[in-house]
């Protein structure tokens, strides 16, 4: 490969672009990889082409490697498929629908289980064609709510989207760990630092699934790791170890007090702190009662839920939601306190809860022979002391209070900090969900028909590209690792003598050589453009040829480390194909 900067369809730009906050959206705009269309739609230009297309053949090769097989699906699907699922309208707002000449419905595939199912269903019939492992490479389409950061978080993005197909679960299981496995090689490859994270609670989710996410401040997803080992998971997949229980014998009575104008928590700690009762109270000694409704999906019907949390810690919204999943959860309003007069605003505790059959969960924190400050039910009044397994035993656990940094790693090792990453890829055990709607069976050996068992695994390749600029650029542009780099080497020629023609010649050597070359031979713009250009576009080796060429002397540069060195002439070809490892 040799482009010349001459006729290359490439114009690099001085300034940020306007929309633009993050390096990647920045530098992948001004080094002319990406020009916006639309917002959240992105075209890519000659040298963004090519890097997107390594990173898709990395992607591809290690798919291949596990032997997965390649195929092309339509993007634009009829309604029917998607309507056996539910996704027709489960999916909302974020799917493209539209409609053909003739008013039936369509929409742009946002990812492809009902339809791979469909297929596999026409084609597959017996358990001797298990297991299958298929894939695509191609455009996704969601509407999303706020799309940004340029192609990080398109409308229409690039997908590596896989499906498994087992005849049992542990052919399931098998197949999980062997995309996995190639995910961790794919994005090594890449040259990522990348975190592999727990996606559901394992206690509450349903089947097995995690992200890879690369490490980046600008990322949205926020994730807690260890200080001290390789534990990392999202924020909504922390597992928080429960303390032994305790012996309940010899603990002290509760007892009800009155403490007026105490509906905070902090105006409650320090009225006990002044009534003198012997001891120091703090935030973390008192049980919150936060009150929410549920509604199971399908129903019409809200439910309350009491969720018990240490008064030190608020109901991460987040997790609650991730914990209840597929119901939904809303916050009371003015109208449910007046339907529940029960439920005493500021003073809410344990015992009414129970009594009125509100379903009451708690922290895991929150065991059996610790106790508690908590509402007394009654404006303006507490219980000290109220014993969890004496006084009152919640209906459950429920792991949501939020996780605050210095909490302890649930691996019991180290302490926890948080960190923000962008989810570049995600592998799940769907289970039957999909193979039920399409009713995709195999006959079994004992010639009974058995229900396929399916597994979806995605890698945002367009995405990837993004991030491999967020963790590898710096002030001057982007720093290409080498796996994924537009070009082996750039070559610039510059000065009022021979040099172009000379930085052409060593070009079409290195050519001959295998490298992949980009040579600037534009005539009339001066070093300074010229080298500005070559580290804003970030390939990872540079050849000067410059000044020196009358003293038979050309610069090697590298761009990562920003290394220089003067090569003589005649040695370049042989140096440059040593810097460049081929
Ligand atoms: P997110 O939580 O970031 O919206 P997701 O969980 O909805 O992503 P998946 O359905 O798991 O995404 O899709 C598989 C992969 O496709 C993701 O891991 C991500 O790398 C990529 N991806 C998803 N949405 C987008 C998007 N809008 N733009 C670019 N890449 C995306
Ligand atoms: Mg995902």
């Amino acid at each position: 490969m040799l482009l010349r900067m001459s006729t290359l369809f490439l114009r690099t730009l001085r300034e940020d672009p306007a929309d633009a906050e993050v390096p990647s959206h920045k530098l992948m705009v001004r080094g002319g990889y990406v020009r916006r269309a639309a917002p959240g739609i992105y075209s890519w230009l000659p040298l963004g082409k090519i890097v997107l297309d390594n990173v898709a053949d990395i992607v591809r090769e290690e798919m291949n490697a596990i032997d997965a097989q390649e195929l092309l699906l339509p993007a634009l699907l009829p309604r029917e498929y998607y309507e056996t699922t539910g996704r027709w309208d489960d999916y909302g707002d974020t799917l493209f629908r539209l409609q053909d000449r003739k008013g039936a419905d369509y929409l742009l595939g946002p990812t492809h289980e009902e339809i791979f199912a469909h297929l596999v269903k026409g084609e597959y019939t017996s358990y001797k064609d298990f297991p299958v492992w298929l894939y695509q490479i191609k455009e996704k389409f969601r509407d999303e709510a706020r799309p940004r950061a340029g192609v990080l978080r398109g409308r229409e993005f690039h997908m590596k989207d896989a499906y498994s197909f087992d005849i049992d679960d542990e052919g399931l299981s098998s197949s999980y760990e062997r995309f996995r496995a190639a995910y961790v090689r794919i994005f090594e490859r890449l040259g990522l630092e990348y975190v592999i994270v727990s996606a559901t609670a394992g206690a509450m989710g349903g089947s097995k699934s995690e992200e890879f996410l690369a490490v980046a401040p600008s990322g949205e997803d926020t994730f807690v790791r260890s200080t001290e080992t390789d534990y990392a998971a999202n924020v909504e997949a922390v597992e928080v170890p429960a303390p032994q229980a305790l012996p309940l014998d010899g603990l002290p009575e509760a007892t009800e007090h009155h403490t007026p104008d105490t509906a905070t928590i902090q105006t409650l700690v320090d009225f006990l702190n002044a009534a003198d009762l012997g001891r120091d109270f703090s935030e973390a000694d008192t049980l919150k009662n936060v009150l929410v409704k549920t509604r199971e999906p399908g129903s019409e019907e809200w439910q309350l839920l009491a969720v018990g949390v240490p008064g030190d810690r608020e109901v991460d919204m987040k997790r609650l939601e991730a914990a209840l999943e597929p119901a939904e959860v809303a916050v009371l309003d003015e109208k449910d306190f007046q339907e529940s007069p029960f439920l005493v605003k500021g003073y809410i505790g344990p015992r009414s809860l129970l009594d009125n059959k509100v379903r009451y969960l708690v922290d895991p924190r929150i065991v059996t022979g610790t106790r508690w400050v908590t509402g007394a039910d009654r404006p303006e009044h507490h219980v000290i002391d109220l014993t969890v397994g004496r006084d009152f035993t919640p209906d459950g656990t429920i792991d949501v209070a939020e996780v605050r940094d210095g909490d302890p790693s649930p691996d019991g090792r180290g302490t926890l900090y948080t960190a923000r990453g962008i989810e570049i890829g995600h592998v799940f055990q769907l289970g039957r969900k999909y193979t039920d709607a399409v009713e995709l069976d195999a006959l079994g050996p004992d010639g009974k028909p058995k229900r396929v068992t399916m597994g979806s695994y995605g890698i945002g390749v367009s995405r990837v590209v993004a991030s491999i600029v967020e963790q590898s650029h710096d002030d001057k542009g982007i720093v290409w690792p080498r796996a994924v780099a537009p070009a082996d080497v750039h070559v610039v020629g510059t000065g009022k003598g021979d040099q172009i023609e000379e930085a052409l010649r060593i070009s079409g050597e290195l050519e001959q050589r295998g490298l992949r070359v980009l040579v600037d031979d534009r005539k009339g713009v001066s070093p300074g453009v010229k080298f500005t250009d070559a580290e804003l576009l970030g390939v990872p080796t540079t050849v000067i040829v410059g000044r020196g060429l009358k003293d038979g002397v050309v610069e090697l540069r590298d761009r990562a480390d920003g290394g220089r060195e003067e090569v003589a002439l005649e040695e370049i070809v042989e140096r440059t194909v040593r810097a460049c490892g081929a």
